[in-house]
């Protein structure tokens, strides 16, 4: 075990490492962060900083002089710089997981060699795969790059076959490859976050029912609105996943629910995750703590939940709703909003800049918010389902 007082690090600063960083400090560690933005958001929480590219020796000497173990907060970090620092001090998840869920076709042959359920899918590097998967699959489809790819970045819907051809300089754009599946229709996605330990038990948090708009995370409310059946299925298909990858560490799994009630697994994340951000506010110990106890071998206990609750993101312009006066004002009157600015240097389109959970929420409440959103960002009368 590494008790409190003693020191730990986290790759990459963005608001997954702050509260990871913000987490371990309430504990009493040291904590190092390392990420190549010199204004990552978590820079401003650290003990120690290191701001050079992931690829800088000395950098990695330096985080491992000053840690004892180590987390990340995404996927997309070199495996290689897990690999060498996991070479002195111990890594959770460790490369090999790492590895394996950074990459969506060795992520999905994983979980299909498995049998575990997904949408069916086919590897392609070449148009002419492209060609007989869509012959295979039918339309629509949709292409994921097997790197890199997240907030439905790298990212495209195919409706029929004429638009396979315009795919071909897109194809070469990932030399990694790119995954083809079947555009499903979705009655509800799913997610849920669990952790497993150094010990191999498995700790799982509430099922959350998570809304996308452009394939970006808007919406997750908790307890997820659906049969005890299916929150079981989950939770038990999440227990078998982990323990079958044998990772040691935070990870989210997303679910797709189809209309026939068909529950298939969508990703895995190596780390907390945005539909997880509830467990700061209705849990006893959020998903960022847990990835303190689990990088530190602290015990685990099972997780709780204190109250319902929806977490709404805060997406670019959106979020002028903190800083204008009259929208503060309107937010923070509305019972039970917990208030979240990640501190981002800039405000771009589609960036999460922060969230809002809406403790105990109800439908008004929530429209409440989102209304105010909309109208510091500018957007008018936008009529959506909650
Ligand atoms: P990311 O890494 O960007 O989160 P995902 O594979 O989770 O990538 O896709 C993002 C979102 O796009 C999903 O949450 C879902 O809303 C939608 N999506 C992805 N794949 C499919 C699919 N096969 N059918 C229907 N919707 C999909
Ligand atoms: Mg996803």
């Amino acid at each position: 075990m590494i008790p409190s007082g003693h020191k730990i690090g986290i790759l990459g600063g963005g608001q997954l490492g702050t509260f990871f960083t913000i987490a371990a400090k309430r504990l009493g560690y040291h904590v190092t962060v390392w990420d190549p933005h010199p204004e990552a958001p978590a820079h401003a929480w650290a003990d120690t900083r290191i701001d050079t590219g992931f690829d800088d020796t000395q950098g990695r000497r330096n985080f491992i002089k000053a840690c004892e173990a180590a987390s990340y907060e995404w996927e997309n970090i070199p495996v290689e710089l897990v690999e060498a620092i996991e070479a002195e001090i111990p890594v959770r998840p460790d490369g090999r997981v790492l590895a394996l869920l950074q990459n969506r076709i060795k992520e999905k042959s994983f979980l299909s060699e498995h049998n575990f359920p997904i949408v069916p899918y086919h590897p392609i590097q070449q148009i002419r795969q492209l060609q007989s998967a869509a012959e295979t699959l039918g339309f629509p489809l949709i292409c994921k790059t097997a790197t890199a790819g997240y907030d439905g970045h790298g990212q495209w819907i195919l409706n029929q076959p004429e638009e396979i051809e315009s795919f071909t300089p897109l194809l070469k754009a990932c030399p990694e490859g790119w995954i083809v599946e079947k555009y499903v229709p979705l009655h509800k996605e799913l997610a849920i976050v669990a952790v497993r330990d150094n010990k191999g038990d498995v700790y799982c948090y509430p099922v959350t029912e998570n809304r996308h708009e452009e394939g970006i995370l808007r919406q997750s409310k908790v307890p997820a609105e659906i049969e005890a059946s299916l929150l079981n299925k989950v939770s038990s298909l999440s227990v078998d996943i982990l323990t079958t990858l044998e990772g040691t560490g935070v990870f989210c799994i997303e679910f797709f629910l189809l209309n026939d009630g068909t529950l298939l697994i969508n990703e895995i994340a190596p780390r907390p995750h945005n539909s997880g951000h509830y467990t700061l506010d209705v849990c006893p110990s959020s998903q960022f703590e847990m990835q303190v106890r689990v990088v530190c071998d602290l015990p685990l206990v099972p997780p709780r939940l204190l109250s319902q609750a929806a977490m709404i993101n805060i997406m670019g312009a959106e979020i002028r709703a903190l800083e204008v006066e009259t929208h503060l004002n309107a937010l923070l009157e509305i019972e039970g909003t917990k208030i979240y600015h990640y501190r981002k240097n800039e405000i771009i389109n589609r960036r999460k800049m922060g969230h809002i959970t809406l403790t105990n929420s109800d439908s008004e409440r929530l429209s409440g918010v989102r209304a105010i959103l909309d109208r510091a960002a500018g957007k008018r009368d936008v009529k959506r389902p909650l």
